[in-house]
């Protein structure tokens, strides 16, 4: 006898959209209940970190490729666990959830909190802070964290000096006076102070991506009174559900 359509297939599987520490952690939670779990990584990076079990690379071809491979390979729970700043993997992942008829959680970290003794300055965008840069610290040298793709923003900032550090070279246009560290942390205040002392460094631009991996640089900047400028997060969609710990997403996806 032939087994109806539904028994023949896995039961639903979990999607982990991925990149970050925090999505790694989620799937090694996951893993080991054995229910099947797929991290999905966008494939940018060279030699990534890689979580454990099951993972898949590259875009899915906007909102309506992702529904369909959602459909495609029996996923009945979404996770957005991206980078705060993957903007457009977040929509897309709004969208798709919607399309397909699955439930989204999205997991982000919570931002980062301006404490005595900061000199921070909040700026809406990489674009916000250029300009700001270009006015305040006209000829200044500036630590530049916000990440390879965002150098061509200060590209027109030639009076002024980057040591621009990110995972892999910078993507050109550049600022004419760059100096390119590559590094992926994570980073020791000591390591910080140093880089900052040695460089003469006078403000420090970065996104607030939050976490622990990337924030000695903001202890080192208290302890020296650097200024930063900080990037707001960009909003999430409209009404999706949101939690700001591993732990509370493994719960959903458990209770799902
Ligand atoms: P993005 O601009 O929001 O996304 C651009 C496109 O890349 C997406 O539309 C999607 O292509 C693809 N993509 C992004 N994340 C993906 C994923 N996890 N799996 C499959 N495809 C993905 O993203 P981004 O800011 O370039 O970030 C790329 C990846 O790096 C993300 O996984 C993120 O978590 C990680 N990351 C980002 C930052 C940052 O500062 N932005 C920092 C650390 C790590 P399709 O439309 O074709 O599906």
């Amino acid at each position: 006898m032939t087994p109806p359509a539904a028994a023949t297939r896995r039961p639903a599987g979990v999607l982990i959209l991925g990149g970050t520490a925090e999505a790694r952690a989620l799937a090694a939670e996951l893993v080991p209940t054995g229910r099947r779990v797929v991290s999905s990584l966008a494939g940018r990076v060279s030699n990534p970190r890689l979580p454990v079990g099951e993972v898949r690379e590259g875009g899915f071809g906007g909102p309506e490729g992702l529904a369909g491979w959602i459909a495609a390979e029996n996923i009945g729970l979404l996770v957005d666990a991206t980078h705060p700043f993957a903007e457009r993997m977040t929509a897309s992942a709004a969208s798709a959830a919607a399309l397909a008829g699955v439930p989204l959680l999205v997991l982000r970290r919570p931002g980062w909190r301006e404490g005595p003794g900061d000199r921070w300055r909040r700026v809406p965008s990489l674009a916000a802070a250029a300009a700001e840069l270009g006015r305040s610290f006209p000829g200044g040298r500036v630590f530049l964290t916000t990440g390879r793709r965002s150098l061509p923003v200060f590209a027109g900032l030639d009076s002024m000096w980057f040591l621009a550090r990110s995972v892999d070279p910078p993507a050109p246009p550049v600022p004419a006076n760059t100096h390119v560290v590559l590094d992926r942390g994570p980073y020791t205040v000591e390591g910080e102070r140093a880089l900052v002392g040695e460089h003469r460094l006078d403000v420090l631009v970065t996104k607030d991506s939050g976490g622990a991996m990337t924030s000695a640089k903001l202890v080192a900047a208290r302890e020296l009174a650097l200024p930063v400028f900080m990037v707001d997060r960009p909003p999430l969609p409209e009404g999706v559900r949101l939690v700001e710990s591993v732990d509370e997403a493994a719960a959903w996806v458990q209770a799902g």
